[in-house]
């Protein structure tokens, strides 16, 4: 599947007051504008909506095909100016599912593509909604001056308590069925396997938990997986990191292309595409490689790339499916507790810091470098995440399964349901508990303040430039003069994307 170029994103409690405004009881179509702020990934432009701007009496006619007067137009361009945001329109149609566009739609967005490039300087973005509650989404692109282009969206997404996520069949095709994936379709139903086959997953941290979770969703059916991690195999990894072998240890190889060759030939998708992406989520083209993700799963316990994606499912609207492994032994040694939690985070959701899943006096040392250091490590408390060590494959695979678990009743929403909630299984003595509330943050935590703020707080993350990919001092004269070539084509490709990014 090719990388759609463009989204819409949106929270779930702006989603649901543009449902009430535009989907009207007597059956007519509304329409309303909205703004937006950017969210810029490594090859998606994403529209995150950030507020709405509802019509006062006299804003609009509604007479079956809803108008708007230019006074409406004029206020909402001005608040997309004064605070620094894109403009959106968005309207209804009496038709369920993806909506395309009449002549009349056409023109009215094609015919103020101009005045809204030319007080906001982005693109305006078009939304309509089916009666059913489908978004269809495109971007109005500048081509030349006083000329816009149409760019359709590949899918919009609502991101909340719940998820919705509606794609554009013309541009994110359903996935060809394909025997290989028989059981696993029936078992959901087509139509939910073409969304989860669809979503673009990132997994940060390819460790003992993030194979595992990267193995199930390419045997899902996944057509697009991102791999993030810039570890490498070490022989104290092989109780416990799927696919690696001895020689991977001996060669110190990237777990991620450990991952991702066998992802290859385990994927079950026809179409299926896998981005191996050796670096620290805190470097630029990993950040943006994430931000073009639909999911996230965090599969890294340290403090950092945990704050990240903390930050990312509030500022960019990309849930992020989230667990971890503590394990306490007895003080003659015996096993006194082996613990795993799941959960889901995102806007309207507990964050990774409300949870206790990462502590934020952390991350500054983390950025620091000081959390490779054995001494720095020994002086933490031995019951501190971060210090204790003990951890078995069947408890790995206990956990990623629960992730996925997580993930597959938040996409697939059986009976209605708005995924599960945040669990934790104490192995001693064997009992889940299920975490309810409080449904939210604490009222101390600023994560609430970061919601569809996109880009704008790409500065306050300490993103790095990408650093030289260090070559691996055990390779072969032969190979390290591969991976340097490598190594330029990658630089060389990501400089180009840069300058049609900038040409765009
Ligand atoms: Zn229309
Ligand atoms: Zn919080």
């Amino acid at each position: 599947m090719s990388t759609p170029s463009h989204s819409v994103a949106m929270d779930g409690e702006l989603a649901q007051a543009a449902r009430r405004h535009l989907i009207r009881e007597d059956g007519q179509e509304d329409l309303c504008f909205a703004l937006w702020r950017p969210s810029n990934g490594g090859t998606r432009k994403t529209a995150i909506l950030c507020e709405l701007v509802l019509p006062n009496a006299g804003d609009r006619q509604v007479h079956g095909n809803a108008s708007f007067n230019h006074a409406y137009f004029e206020r909402a361009i001005g608040l997309a100016f004064s605070k620094g945001c894109g403009l959106a329109f968005m309207h209804s149609h009496p038709g369920p599912g993806w909506q395309d566009m009449s002549p009349d739609d056409i023109a009215a967005e094609r015919d103020h593509a101009g005045a809204s490039y030319g007080g906001t300087s982005l693109p305006l973005v078009g939304l309509t909604i089916g009666s059913d509650g489908v978004w269809s989404a495109r971007f109005w692109e500048r081509v030349q001056r006083g000329k816009f282009q149409r760019v359709w969206c590949g899918s919009v997404r609502v991101c909340g308590t719940g998820f919705q996520i509606d794609f554009a069949d013309r541009v994110c095709p359903p996935p060809a069925e394909n025997r290989k994936q028989l059981r696993t379709r029936t078992a959901w139903g087509a139509s939910a396997q073409a969304k989860i086959a669809r979503l673009r997953i990132g997994v940060v941290g390819l460790g003992s938990v993030g194979a595992i979770v990267a193995e199930g969703l390419a045997r899902t059916g996944i057509e697009t997986l991102v791999l993030i991690d810039s570890d490498r195999a070490e022989e104290h990894n092989l109780d416990r990191l799927l696919h690696a072998t001895s020689e991977d240890a001996r060669l110190s190889r990237l777990k991620v292309d450990l991952a991702g060759e066998a992802l290859e030939a385990h994927a079950t998708a026809t179409n299926f595409h896998v981005d191996r992406v050796p670096r620290h989520l805190q470097e630029q083209s990993a950040y943006a490689a994430a931000l073009d993700c639909d999911v996230l799963f965090s599969c890294a316990d340290r403090p950092l790339p945990r704050h990240l994606l903390n930050v990312i499912a509030q500022a960019h609207l990309i849930p992020v499916v989230d667990g971890g492994i503590l394990a306490t032994q007895t003080k003659s040694g015996g096993l006194l507790s082996a613990d795993w939690r799941s959960h889901i985070i995102g806007p309207h959701r507990r964050c990774l810091a409300c949870i206790g899943q990462y502590d934020q006096g952390l991350v500054a040392a983390d950025r620091e470098g000081l959390l490779d250091d054995p001494k720095y490590i020994a002086q933490l408390d031995k019951s501190h995440p971060l210090a204790a060590r003990e951890n078995v494959f069947v408890y790995s695979a206990a956990c990623a399964s629960a992730e996925l678990l997580q993930l597959l009743s938040y996409v697939i929403a059986p009976l209605g349901m708005e995924g599960l909630p945040r669990q934790m299984y104490h192995s001693v003595p064997g009992i889940l508990d299920s975490e309810y509330s409080p449904a939210g943050c604490d009222a101390h935590c600023l994560m609430p303040q970061f919601l569809a703020a996109g880009d704008q707080v790409n500065s306050i993350l300490g993103i790095e430039p990408d650093c030289e990919l260090p070559t691996n001092t055990r390779d072969p004269i032969w190979a390290r003069f591969l991976h340097g070539v490598a190594n330029r084509i990658r630089q060389v490709k990501t400089s180009l994307r840069a300058l049609a990014r900038h040409l765009a």
